[in-house]
């Protein structure tokens, strides 16, 4: 007997048939003699347009309303989920966020897991009883409504199983596992059996959306074993594990991409001590994340500064910045939102030099103009025009020798 959690994702619940194949699957789990946890996000485009009603009603509405609103898609298929469990004689009940609890701190819309008192959970699960938890919420001080940010239910599924101490934490979703990039581009991309979880982390930082960023951390912190496998299809899917579990390791394991970003450009910022924290500073206070950085010499005492922000950010960092502009002092704020970053990733960068180059000449031959470069220990990133995505991910992964041969005819 093993114990484990399994979370399913919006295409998953999408509608009532597909509920009741997840829950057929969650039936075949518990009489193989599993304890089962199931963790379920909103139906397919529901976040998306709760998130637009917050938007339209007001740009820069309070995060506290936000999450009041945008937790609602996983109260529903929890609640769904339950009824089609118990439709078929598994017995299943439906828990949310502030019902467990799940403990978060107070950032709205993209709040940290504290704690999660997981013994209720178990002890139900004891009994024979499915919980069925919603993705994406938790409990905040004062005893708000949070969410964790998009993308988010992957992260309560591995703090669950690190809090009920599963064996296994199944990433059920719409691909049959985790490949060298996104196969809906890349149609030759191929299906790693394992990646470590420092790749899988640093993919999933730069774009590669089928895990969650801090579900990755949370895993790797935690040593929970993580696997990412079809709710459509009976195959097995990929593992995330130890990177000595991974005999064959190749320079360039995966290539990930991201138009959720926004390149701002502070033209004419006086060259001067301070400017750069004054800038950044101002930004961290409104919790707007930064990533990518370049500031270009000028030659009058005044230089220009590019940075990226999330897109999802821009109208609240236009914002602080024009507040900050007697401060800062630069002539004009310039936004981009219609770029695209474009990441290799490989832990056998440490050790091999060229990697760089060679994704500047793959570049280069299809004519795409690289606008900003950002590196880490096991990464590559470049900005881009978004109309170049698909071409510079599809030339990236030819360049880099990650195209499954063509099948036999
Ligand atoms: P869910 O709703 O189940 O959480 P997501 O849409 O969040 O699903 O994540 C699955 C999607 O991630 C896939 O449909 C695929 O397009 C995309 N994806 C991006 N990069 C990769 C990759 N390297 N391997 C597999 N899927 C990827
Ligand atoms: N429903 C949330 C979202 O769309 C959380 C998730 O699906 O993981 O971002
Ligand atoms: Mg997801």
């Amino acid at each position: 007997m093993a114990r484990i959690v399994m979370k399913f994702g919006g295409t998953s619940v999408a509608d009532l048939d597909r509920i009741r194949n997840v829950a057929a699957r969650v039936k075949r789990e518990v009489e193989a003699g599993h304890e089962v946890a199931v963790v379920v996000s909103a139906m397919a485009g529901v976040t998306n347009q709760l998130v637009k009603w917050c938007q339209d009603l007001s740009p820069l509405h309070d995060a506290r309303e936000y999450d009041a609103v945008v937790a609602t898609g996983e109260q529903v298929t929890a609640g769904l989920l339950a009824i089609a469990l118990q439709a078929i004689g598994v017995e299943a009940r439906s828990w949310q966020g502030w019902q467990i609890p799940i403990h978060t701190d107070g950032a709205h819309g993209k709040a940290r897991v504290e704690a999660i008192e997981g013994e209720v959970l178990i002890e139900r699960m004891r009994q024979g009883q499915v919980p069925v938890i919603t993705g994406f919420q938790g409990l905040g001080p004062r005893n708000r409504i949070t969410t964790l940010g998009r993308g988010g239910s992957d992260l309560s599924a591995v703090a669950i199983a690190a809090a009920i101490r599963a064996d296994r934490c199944d990433i059920y979703t719409d691909v049959d596992g985790i490949y060298t990039t996104d196969p809906r581009i890349v149609p030759r991309a191929k299906k790693l059996e394992k990646i470590s979880y420092e790749e899988m982390l640093e993919l999933a930082s730069v774009g590669a959306k089928v895990l969650q960023t801090r579900s990755v951390e949370l895993a790797m912190k935690q040593r929970v074993r993580v696997q990412v496998l079809s709710s459509f299809e009976d195959k097995p899917g990929s593992l995330v594990v130890d990177e000595d579990e991974i005999v064959e390791k190749p320079i360039v394991s995966g290539i990930a991409y991201s138009r959720d970003e926004a390149k701002v450009t502070l033209r004419r910022v006086p060259d001067r001590p301070g400017i750069a924290a004054a800038v950044f500073g101002a930004l961290a206070k409104a919790n707007v994340n930064v990533d990518m950085i370049v500031q270009n010499i000028g030659a009058d005492g005044t230089t220009d500064l590019t940075f990226t922000v999330g897109r999802a950010d821009l109208a609240r960092a236009r914002d602080v910045l024009e507040k900050a502009r007697a401060e800062v002092g630069f002539e004009s704020l310039l936004a981009d939102p219609d770029v695209a970053k474009i990441s290799v990733v490989g832990i056998g960068m440490r050790s091999h030099a060229g990697v760089a180059n060679t994704m500047f000449r793959a570049l280069a031959e299809k004519g795409i103009n690289i606008q900003v470069i950002s590196t880490s220990e096991i990464k590559v990133s470049v900005l881009v025009a978004a109309e170049y995505t698909e071409l510079a991910v599809r030339a990236l992964h030819t360049a880099y020798g990650l195209d499954a041969a063509p099948a036999a005819a």
